[in-house]
């Protein structure tokens, strides 16, 4: 199983994805919610949208560096992260293989 995962996560989180994807495949696809585009401010305790984040008329995601977007985005979801309320409208699904 090859997994690009970001450089810079820490070595305990890859060891997460790495026995999570052991277990599970990734299916579906992105529907565009961009609902994965907002992050969490501790400080605040709220959660903001990526300063490259904008919707078209019809309400999907527009990434405004989509073809030079980070590692985590290209990528998302790596693996289920259950403190995460995307999930529930997120496109993707997992299937124990
Ligand atoms: S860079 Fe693009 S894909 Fe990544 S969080 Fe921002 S808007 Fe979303
Ligand atoms: S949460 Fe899922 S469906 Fe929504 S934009 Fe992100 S990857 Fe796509």
């Amino acid at each position: 199983m090859s997994l690009d995962l970001d450089d810079n996560l820490p070595q305990k989180v890859k060891d997460e994805i790495i026995k999570f994807r052991a277990i599970y495949n990734r299916t579906g696809s992105c529907h565009r919610c961009g609902k994965c585009c907002y992050f969490y401010v501790p400080e605040t305790g709220k959660r903001v949208a990526c300063q490259y984040l904008s919707f078209d008329s019809e309400d999907l995601f527009i990434c405004a560096i989509y073809d030079t977007r980070p590692k985590p985005c290209t990528n998302f979801p790596q693996a289920r992260d259950f403190n995460e309320t995307y999930y529930d409208d997120c496109g993707f699904n997992w299937v124990i293989k």
